[in-house]
């Protein structure tokens, strides 16, 4: 049986990654070492982590004048280093408010500084985007900050607004999904376990002229122009994740870029809520139509007493981790680059079925 693995994070990765990180498990490409016992500063891994940065650099047309990070700590560090690397002395930062992750990404700003609120979902329960008409700014704001997809609530969206002061995104969940211009962004910040790779890796891509405004007392470790300046190996990096990221990029080079990525992205997606819309309210999605999310689709079924059952069949299916997140509850598909086309067709054939069967 084919297995689909839909979990929102660690999620699934390219079967042909993992299998050319098993055939060179034990030994990488002749050195008689396996990667994860390379030393970070030996000729190998700083070769494997310079192709790593080359590629991903390619794949998103990053301008000459970003620096990329290999972090650690998660996204949810990137929550405080982001204020403590750009407030710059200024008092306050604007953040839009869509969901789950940035009222995370809003609470920690707020041991940093003042955080405005641009415009928050909450009052339609974060199933859509406030329209940019309605954002109301603070105007000594050192930055603004996003979440252009929100990984729990399955919101989306990918205009980018005018605004004057640095763009600051958390692209956890659909970095590498779709292109971007990097150029209007000032950091975008992304754990790899979504899109990327496994788990332990963070990437961020930085403006250069951001680095070195950080506040007096600053953690060494927590400034980004550490590790811009040691070239991400001021310590120790997670060289493992750096491997396999840096394979992801490969295959993704291979397969045609971000732009046929997008493609089979939006061809799944649409197949996945048609087979919610098409239900006759069998499944619903909660989610404004225009904000739905590409990769993290929501949906509930309309009489929940039948979850359970729904779980333990697809599950006897191959198809895995359908499960909702708890704060939500329902199911909920992700369907990151990895999730190939067929993956979704299972599902969708799957819902159709169990739907005829339970109406
Ligand atoms: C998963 C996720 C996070 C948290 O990531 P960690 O790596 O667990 O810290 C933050 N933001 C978004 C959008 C996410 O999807």
């Amino acid at each position: 049986m084919t297995i689909y693995n839909f979990s929102a994070g660690p999620a699934v990765l390219p079967k042909e990654v993992l299998q050319q990180a098993q055939a060179e498990m034990l030994d990488w490409q002749g050195s008689g070492m396996s990667v994860m016992e390379m030393s970070h500063r030996g000729r190998e891994f700083m070769g494997i982590a310079a192709k790593a940065e080359a590629d991903l650099r390619e794949l998103l047309g990053i301008p000459g004048n970003y620096k990329v990070l290999f972090l650690q700590g998660g996204a949810s560090m990137q929550f405080a280093m982001v204020p403590m690397n750009l407030l710059r002395g200024k008092a306050s930062a604007d953040y839009l408010n869509t969901g789950e992750w940035s009222k995370k990404a809003i609470s920690e700003a707020k041991k940093f500084g003042a955080v405005n609120v641009v415009a928050s979902g909450a009052d339609k329960n974060f199933s859509y985007v406030p329209d940019f008409s309605t954002w109301q700014f603070d105007k000594d704001a050192a930055y603004l900050h996003i979440t252009p997809n929100e990984t729990i609530g399955g919101v989306e969206f990918d205009w980018l607004p005018d605004v004057s002061v640095p763009i600051v995104a958390d692209m956890s969940s659909n970095i590498l999904s779709r292109p971007i211009d990097v150029s209007r962004y000032g950091v975008i910040y992304a754990g790899a376990q979504k899109n990327i790779g496994p788990a332990g890796l963070t990437i961020a891509i930085v403006r250069e002229d951001l680095l070195g405004h950080v506040a007096d007392g600053t953690p060494t470790m927590l400034d980004y122009k550490t590790h811009a300046d040691n070239e991400s190996m001021y310590n120790t990096p997670p060289t493992y994740g750096i491997y396999i990221a840096g394979l992801v990029f490969q295959m993704l080079k291979e397969k045609g870029g971000i732009a046929a990525m997008e493609k089979t992205n939006i061809a799944k997606a649409k197949l996945l809520y048609a087979a919610i819309d098409g239900s006759g309210g069998f499944y619903q999605c909660p989610v404004a139509h225009a904000n739905r999310s590409r990769m993290n689709v929501p949906f509930t079924l309309k009489d929940a007493a039948l979850d359970g059952a729904f779980l333990k069949e697809a599950d006897a299916r191959g198809l895995l981790q359908l499960k909702g997140h708890r704060s939500v509850g329902g199911m909920r598909a992700s369907i990151y680059n990895a999730m190939p086309l067929e993956g979704v067709q299972a599902l969708a054939s799957f819902m159709g079925e169990f739907a005829r069967a339970n109406a």
